[in-house]
């Protein structure tokens, strides 16, 4: 099977181990551990071709407002090591909106290459009442770093998340 090396970078809190946990189990659990960099590994098959996929978590740690921060050395390892990544904000928090950005410039800094895979993600979008980020303003940064923009709940029993993995997989695999 193929190697396929995924990273979900966001703040702290927006839903990146749920989503992860989501993916591989379809259960949505409560809490985890918050501070993981847990790699996780498990083949799966997109439409017919078998993968070996692994995802890593990361633990929010970014400095929003300074686009020089420093990444933690094992972030900045991370950044280095994947192939495809999911940019996650939840639209319950706007500063993890602004988060996204500077992520971005970083994985294109360590990865020059403007074909590696990256989606961004707006998470939590059930909790409509507690909103903070338009659509539109996903859709807008998306479009900007020219990247494709879902907004999805990982707390919801629908296939949402599978399709997010399931598309940077297969963007991945195309190269
Ligand atoms: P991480 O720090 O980015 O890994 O975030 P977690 O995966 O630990 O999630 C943070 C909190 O948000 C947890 O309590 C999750 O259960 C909750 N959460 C994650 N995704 C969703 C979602 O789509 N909707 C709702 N309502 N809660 C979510
Ligand atoms: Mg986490």
């Amino acid at each position: 099977p193929k190697d396929i090396k995924l990273a979900v970078l966001g703040s702290g809190r927006v839903g990146k181990s749920a989503m992860i946990v989501r993916f591989l189990t379809k259960r949505f659990i409560g809490d985890y551990e918050a501070n993981t960099g847990k790699l996780y590994s498990r083949l799966v098959s997109v439409e017919g071709d078998q993968m070996s996929l692994q995802i890593q978590d990361t633990p929010g740690c970014i400095q929003v407002h300074d686009n020089l921060a420093q990444l933690a050395d094992s972030l900045s390892r991370c950044v280095q090591w994947a192939e495809g990544f999911l940019l996650v904000y939840s639209i319950t928090d706007y500063s993890s909106y602004q988060a996204i950005r500077p992520l971005f410039q970083h994985i294109r800094k360590a990865q020059p290459d403007s074909r590696v895979p990256v989606v961004v993600v707006g998470n939590k979008g059930d909790l409509l009442h507690a909103r903070q980020v338009q659509t539109d303003e996903g859709l807008q940064l998306a479009n900007e770093l020219g990247s494709p923009f879902l907004e999805i709940s990982t707390s919801e029993n629908s296939d949402d998340v599978g399709q997010v993995f399931q598309h940077l997989c297969k963007e991945v695999s195309r190269l």
